[in-house]
């Protein structure tokens, strides 16, 4: 097995900030496992709030070796090693995750979702995201989420409600609202959500700091539309903790190390009657086609990454008119669309 990775800057659409950063290009990861004349494509989105970049990204990926294994279908065995590597670093193992799986699916000449008995006409509706802007680009951003019947509105800063009042006066569609820690007391969120749920707003993500569990714990008593995790659920291991503080947990493959670990915290999360939402960073068609082949799984769908970018490098899943549409190619479904893309 052969693993080669390169850098790639994806260019934002428009500035993307939430409540703390902006960016305007987010840097990813491309991999490839070659293997019996078969290429598996994986990505890793590396994010700061959980302590990668790309350059910690390409140091563990130097540490690989997969001559080890025979070949890809030892995806158990090989995944094990990956996470023993080093803690963390949860994008990285994740990049060999989606690429493995990639192989795997090529090389039995079926698409991922059929592999695992999944309905792709079941894949949800993805929301659109609103970053936090202007409130003049806010109403352009939501004159451009034409086609999207559900918003993700970004919250979190001191005029929430101005940025909410404003797409509401735009629009009925379905609103959700992700604050990313950004409220900083359980008071404060409660009167924030309270406010939310008079406008319609569905449920509301990650509203306190993922630290004040208990803080967060108190305001599901007091509120009345559910909220989702994010920043607190990382992996399979969190979810226990998480139950009665959260009514679901929202899952992104660069948090929880891949696909193999995603399934086993939906059914998980399943077992506990919590939500299910599948989330993204901003990715390539890589990593947004991984997550939709389970999207047939979940509850809510959040996979606009790519939606978000003008320099897609891969085609994969498409959204119409929101619905994700899964092809029926093998593996992840995507391919390189960009001529004279680097190896
Ligand atoms: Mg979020």
């Amino acid at each position: 097995m052969r693993l080669t990775y390169r850098c790639f800057d994806l260019q934002l659409t428009h500035t993307f900030t939430i409540a703390r950063s902006s960016k305007d290009v987010e840097p990813c990861v491309i991999v490839e496992i070659q293997h019996d004349g078969i290429v598996g494509y994986g990505e890793a989105a590396p994010s700061e709030r959980y302590g990668e970049t790309p350059q910690t990204v390409v140091s563990f990926l130097r540490n690989v070796k997969l001559d080890r294994f025979s070949d890809p279908f030892q995806v158990e065995e090989i995944l094990s090693y990956i996470d023993s590597i080093a803690p963390e670093n949860t994008s990285a193992k994740a990049s060999i995750d989606i690429a493995l799986h990639d192989w795997i699916g090529k090389k039995l000449g079926v698409p991922l979702w059929k592999l695992w008995g999944l309905d792709k006409d079941k894949a949800p509706l993805t929301s659109f995201t609103i970053g936090i802007d202007t409130l003049q680009v806010i109403e352009q951003k939501v004159r451009e989420a034409a086609p999207y019947p559900i918003l993700k509105i970004k919250v979190g800063v001191p005029n929430d409600e101005q940025i909410v009042t404003t797409i509401r006066n735009l629009t009925d569609k379905v609103l959700r609202v992700d604050a990313n820690e950004g409220w900083k007391s359980k008071e404060q969120a409660r009167d924030k959500i309270l406010w939310l749920e008079e406008r319609g707003v569905e449920f509301v993500e990650q509203p306190l700091p993922a630290s004040d569990l208990e803080g967060t714990a108190w305001l599901r008593k007091h509120i009345h539309i559910p909220i989702m995790a994010d920043e607190n659920v990382t992996r399979l291991s969190d979810l226990q903790r998480l139950h009665g503080a959260y009514d679901g947990i929202n899952i992104k493959l660069m948090k929880c190390t891949g696909l193999r670990e995603a399934i086993k915290m939906i059914h998980t999360a399943r077992a506990l009657n919590m939500k299910i939402m599948l989330g993204c960073m901003i990715e390539s068609s890589v990593a947004i086609s991984a997550a939709a082949q389970l999207s047939p799984l979940v509850d809510y769908a959040d996979l606009d990454g790519n939606i978000l970018t003008t320099n897609d490098p891969f085609s994969g899943v498409e959204v119409v008119e929101g619905k994700l549409i899964l092809n029926d190619y093998p593996g992840l479904g995507v391919s390189e669309r960009m001529l004279g893309f680097q190896h």
